[in-house]
C-alpha cells in the first residue's frame, strides 16, 4: 500500500478531547476518529490491526475447541425478562439500549449474548453425548456506558469476541474454564501484551468464579491487589484482605461529645485527638432494587476503612434475595423531595430510628443495617450521637441495641496483609480489563428452562461458562503498553504493516527506483509493506512514521545511488546501513523469526 492513497491523515497536536497516551496516539496518528460521544470510526489502518487481533483470538478459539457463530445484535426482551435481567439492564445505570419496533415490540441492542446462546443450544442440543460445545463469536458490542471515555477503551459501540460453553457436568466446565485460560494467556501473548489474570467479581453476568485478564498500565481504570510472593491477585472490587489492628480507645464511661462541624472523619481524628480505627462512621445510602422498590441502608464501617460499592452490592443482594441495580449516598435535597425531616449527616450512628423513614413517598420505611466486620469487631468506639455537631464516646454494641449484620464490605487496599500468608503485603498497580472469563453455572440455563438428556436418562440444565475479550479495548492496550514519546511502536504481530519504505525526496529519480524496488521485493517476499512516496520532506515522513508506529522502516535517502538503505527499528531506533539486498534479506529473517 502507498501511503499517498492511505487517506493518511496524522496530528501534530494532542487533541483536547484524548486524555490517555494510547487515545491520543490513535487519534494523531489516522487510526480512529471519534463520531460521538464513545462511538468511533476505525479508520483503515486500525481496521487492518483488529482483523490481526481477531486472525489471532480465531485461531487460539479454533485450536481451543470453539465453534465460530454469529448471533443476532437485536435481542427480544422477553427472553431477557425471563433470565431477569430486562430492568437491570435497561432502568437505573442499565447500560442496554433498548428500542420499540414497529409494532411496539421491545427489543434490546445485545450488550453480551447469554440469553440468546442459552435458548439456541437449548433447542438444538438434546443429549449428554453431545456436550461439551464452546460456541464464538467476534462481532460489535453496544452499551450506553455512563461515562464513555478513552477512546477505544471505554466506548459505546466496540469490537469483543464472546464464548459460551455447555457441559453436562460442572467437573466438565471447570476443565474448558481452566483452557480458555490457557488459550487466552496464549492470544495476550501471541499479541506482543503483558496481560495477568486476576480474581474477578462477576458482576451482573452472575455465577460464581471468574477471573479477568488485566494489562498492567498505569492509565487502567482497574486497581489490582497483587501479594508480593504472586500467590494472590485480584481486583480490587473483590480483593479481600487483613485490615490493619485498629488501635484501642482507653474504656472510660460512655458520653456525648460535642463536635461542632466535625463531620467527616479526618475533622473528628484532629479536633478530638483520636485515631480513624476508633471511630464507627455510618453511611446512609439508598438501594435501586431491580423490583423497582428503593431501600435505605444504615452501613457501619471503621473510620479508616473504605466501602467498596461492589462488595456492598453483592452482599445486598443476598441479604434481600432480589438483584440490586444501583446504589447512592443519600443527600439532604434527596430527603426534601421524599418529604422527610432534615437528618443528622455527619453525625449518624448505627442505631439512627426506623421513624426518620416516616412519611417517605417511595422508600421503604425501615431502614437495612449492615455492618462491615471492621466496624463490627471494635469492642468500644466513638460513633455519631443522631443529633448534629454531637458524637458518642466509648460506645459499644450492646448500648447500640445489637450489631448489624456483618459482611466484607471494606476496600482492599496497598499495605493490607494478605489472607493466604499474614506475612504477604498487598501491592497496588493499575491495570487495564482486557478479558473476562466466567464460570457461569446454571444461572441462565435454569432461568430459561434450558436443558439437555442426562446419562440417567433425566431433563437437567446445562452447566455454563462464558468468556469475553474486548478486541478493540485490547487494540489500544496494546498501544499503552508499548509507545514512546515519538508515537506508537506497534508489537509486530498486530501492526498494521511490517515495514514501511520511506523515499526521502521522491524528485530524487535513483531514490524513487530503488524505493519502488525494494516495495516491490517486500511484497513478492510476502511482507506487508507501505511505501512512503509523498512529495513531502523527508523529516515529515520520518515523523509519521514513527507516530503511526510501524516496526521497521527502511530509508532510501542519499545513499541509494550506490545502493545502500538505512534499515531502522521502531521500538529501540537501532539503525543499519545495509545494502538493499541486504535489507530485504535482513527483514524476511527478522520478522519470520518473530511471527510466533
Ligand atoms: P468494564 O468492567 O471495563 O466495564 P465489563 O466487566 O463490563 O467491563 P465484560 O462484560 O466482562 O466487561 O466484557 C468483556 C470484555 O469486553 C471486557 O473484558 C473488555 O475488554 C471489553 N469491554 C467491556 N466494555 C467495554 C467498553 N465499553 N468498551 C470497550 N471494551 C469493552
Ligand atoms: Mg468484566
Amino acid at each position: 500500500m502507498r501511503v499517498s492513497r492511505l487517506m493518511l491523515v496524522t496530528l501534530r497536536d494532542v487533541p483536547a478531547e484524548a486524555e490517555i497516551t494510547s487515545h491520543q496516539l490513535l487519534v494523531r496518528g489516522g487510526y480512529i476518529r471519534r463520531v460521538s460521544a464513545g462511538i468511533y470510526a476505525y479508520m483503515p489502518l486500525m481496521w487492518r490491526v483488529l482483523n490481526k487481533i481477531t486472525k489471532i483470538v480465531q485461531q487460539e478459539m479454533d485450536t481451543a475447541g470453539g465453534l465460530q457463530t454469529l448471533l443476532p445484535q437485536l435481542q427480544p426482551a422477553d427472553l431477557w425478562e425471563r433470565s431477569g435481567r430486562w430492568k437491570a439492564y435497561t432502568e437505573g445505570e442499565g447500560i442496554m439500549f433498548h428500542l420499540k419496533d414497529r409494532q411496539g415490540r421491545e427489543l434490546g441492542l445485545g450488550p453480551t449474548h447469554e440469553e440468546i446462546i442459552t435458548k439456541l443450544v437449548g433447542e438444538t442440543i438434546s443429549s449428554y453425548r453431545q456436550l461439551p460445545i464452546n460456541l464464538y463469536q467476534i462481532q460489535t458490542k453496544f452499551r450506553d456506558e455512563i461515562r464513555p471515555r478513552f477512546g477505544l477503551m471505554r466506548s459505546r459501540e466496540f469490537i469483543m469476541k464472546d464464548a459460551y460453553s455447555f457441559h453436562a457436568n460442572e467437573a466438565d466446565l471447570k476443565a474448558t474454564y481452566n483452557k480458555m485460560k490457557v488459550a487466552y494467556q496464549q492470544i495476550f501473548s501471541k499479541c506482543g501484551l503483558i496481560a495477568v489474570a486476576v480474581d474477578a467479581d462477576s458482576g451482573a453476568i452472575g455465577g460464581a468464579a471468574s477471573q479477568e485478564f488485566m494489562v498492567t498500565a498505569d492509565s487502567g481504570e482497574d486497581l489490582i491487589l497483587t501479594s508480593a510472593d504472586g500467590k494472590y491477585s485480584a481486583n480490587q472490587e473483590k480483593a479481600v484482605s487483613k485490615a490493619a489492628e485498629p488501635l484501642l480507645l482507653k474504656g472510660d464511661e460512655p458520653s456525648v461529645i460535642n463536635t461542632p462541624g466535625q463531620k467527616s472523619v479526618e475533622e473528628l481524628c484532629s479536633k478530638q485527638l483520636l485515631n480513624p480505627s476508633q471511630i464507627v462512621k455510618v453511611l446512609a445510602m439508598l438501594a435501586l432494587i431491580e423490583d423497582g422498590k428503593e431501600q435505605p441502608l444504615l452501613i457501619s464501617i471503621r473510620g479508616d476503612q473504605e466501602l467498596n460499592e461492589v462488595k456492598l452490592i453483592n452482599a445486598l443482594t443476598n441479604q434481600i434475595g432480589k438483584l440490586v441495580i444501583g446504589i447512592n449516598s443519600i443527600t439532604q435535597d434527596q430527603l426534601h423531595s421524599q418529604g422527610l425531616r432534615n437528618w443528622p449527616l455527619g453525625s449518624l450512628g448505627p442505631d439512627l430510628e426506623d421513624s426518620y423513614l416516616n412519611g417517605a413517598s417511595s422508600w421503604n420505611n425501615e431502614f437495612l443495617r449492615l455492618s462491615d466486620h471492621t466496624a463490627a469487631e471494635l469492642n468500644c468506639f466513638v460513633c455519631g450521637a443522631n443529633e448534629i455537631d454531637k458524637h458518642r464516646n466509648h460506645m459499644n454494641w450492646s448500648l447500640l441495641g445489637g450489631v448489624p449484620r456483618k459482611f466484607d464490605l471494606r476496600k482492599a487496599k496497598d499495605g493490607d496483609f494478605s489472607l493466604h500468608n499474614p506475612n504477604q503485603k498487598l501491592q497496588e498497580t493499575r491495570g487495564i480489563e482486557v478479558g473476562h472469563i466466567f464460570q457461569l453455572g446454571r444461572k441462565y440455563s435454569k432461568a430459561l428452562e434450558s436443558s439437555f438428556t442426562n446419562e440417567a436418562g433425566k431433563p437437567e440444565p446445562f452447566w455454563m461458562g462464558c468468556y469475553g475479550i474486548g478486541i478493540s479495548r485490547m487494540a489500544q492496550a496494546a498501544v499503552e503498553q508499548h509507545h514512546d514519546e515519538a508515537g506508537i511502536c506497534w508489537p509486530i504481530a498486530i501492526a498494521p504493516f511490517q515495514v514501511i519504505v520511506v523515499i526521502a525526496n521522491i524528485k530524487d529519480a535513483s531514490q524513487k527506483v530503488l524505493g519502488e524496488k525494494l516495495y516491490q521485493a517486500l511484497q513478492t517476499n510476502s511482507i506487508e509493506v507501505l511505501l512512503d512516496d509523498r512529495p513531502e520532506r523527508a523529516g515529515v515522513k520520518f515523523k509519521d512514521a514513527d507516530l503511526i508506529g510501524i516496526p521497521w522502516r527502511v530509508v532510501v535517502g542519499r545513499d541509494a545511488e550506490s545502493g545502500k538503505v538505512e534499515l531502522i527499528k521502531r521500538s529501540n531506533k537501532e539503525v543499519q546501513l545495509l545494502s538493499s539486498e541486504e535489507a530485504i534479506e535482513a527483514l524476511i529473517r527478522k520478522i519470520s523469526a518473530s511471527i510466533k
